[in-house]
């Protein structure tokens, strides 16, 4: 679904060259979830911009379907670490925001709103304004706008960054059920150990700048997880014990 092929990026500022990517290659199979973790500034938004086309690699491709990525596309749903939502807008508004962007059928466009509204516990806060909700209902709102066009692949970074640690525990365990019922590729990045191991079924580490692949990891964990059961699994401590040694970090997960 997602191919990076020793993609190359740098950039150049007024006065210095900055490597972020240096041949990264890597491939996302279609319906599989995919976290990226590594130090600041080792080019994970970099990734998600040259998925989503924002950003055109150096050298290499980035292919989506087969594809080269050439611009953006309606293949993909992007959800930041921020809501960004209207503020003059209701939350079903704000999801139909994409719709009309997109110049989508509006009675399909309200049936899916209605769909995803339910889907990720928003019901009877549809005529709420932004400033009503809390920091994890914008993101809710900001996950339907995102899904709303049906894309293919969901891009999200550090989205639930902002949020504090029961908010971000309980959005990890919706995103995991919604991941499941919407049959979407999701790629994540993240800077929480934990949330990528729960999360992914593979994680993807990275070096420090210039960004390359440390390793890939199989998270191995069975599909249907729940939040405490599965962090106490050895498998998980395993697998967050090896994502810690790659990234030389010496503190406990999140
Ligand atoms: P991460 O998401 O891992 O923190 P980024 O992908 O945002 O890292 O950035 C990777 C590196 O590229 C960083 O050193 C950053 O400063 C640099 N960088 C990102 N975007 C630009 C840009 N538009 N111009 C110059 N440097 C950039």
């Amino acid at each position: 679904m997602i191919e990076l092929d020793r993609v190359t990026v740098r950039f150049h500022t007024r006065t210095t060259l900055v490597s972020a990517l240096h041949e990264v290659s890597l491939r996302i199979e279609a319906g599989e979830f995919a976290a990226i973790v590594g130090p600041s500034g080792c080019g994970k938004s970099t990734v998600l911009k040259l998925v989503s086309g924002l950003l055109h690699p150096s050298a290499g491709a980035v292919r989506l379907k087969g594809r080269t990525v050439d611009g953006p596309s309606a293949d993909i749903g992007y959800v930041f670490q921020r809501a960004a939502l209207l503020e003059w807008r209701s939350v079903r508004r704000n999801i139909l925001l994409q719709a009309e962007m997109r110049r989508l059928p509006a009675a399909d466009a309200r049936r899916r709103a209605d769909e995803l509204i339910e889907m990720t516990g928003l019901s009877g806060f549809e005529n709420a304004y932004p400033h009503e909700l809390s920091g994890g209902m914008q993101q809710r709102v900001a996950l339907c706008r995102a899904l709303l066009h049906r894309p293919p692949v969901l891009l999200m970074d550090e989205p639930f960054g902002a949020l504090d640690a029961l908010t971000r525990e309980q959005m990890n365990v919706e995103l995991r059920r919604i991941w499941q019922e919407t049959d979407t590729t999701v790629l994540l990045v993240t800077h929480s150990i934990a949330e990528a191991a729960y999360l992914a079924d593979r994680v993807v580490v990275m070096t420090p700048r210039p960004g390359t692949v440390a390793e890939l990891i199989d998270v191995g964990l069975p599909a249907v997880r729940q939040y405490a059961a599965t962090m106490s699994e050895p498998r998980f401590a395993k697998v967050t014990g090896r994502i810690r040694d790659l990234l030389g970090a010496r503190v406990a997960p999140e």
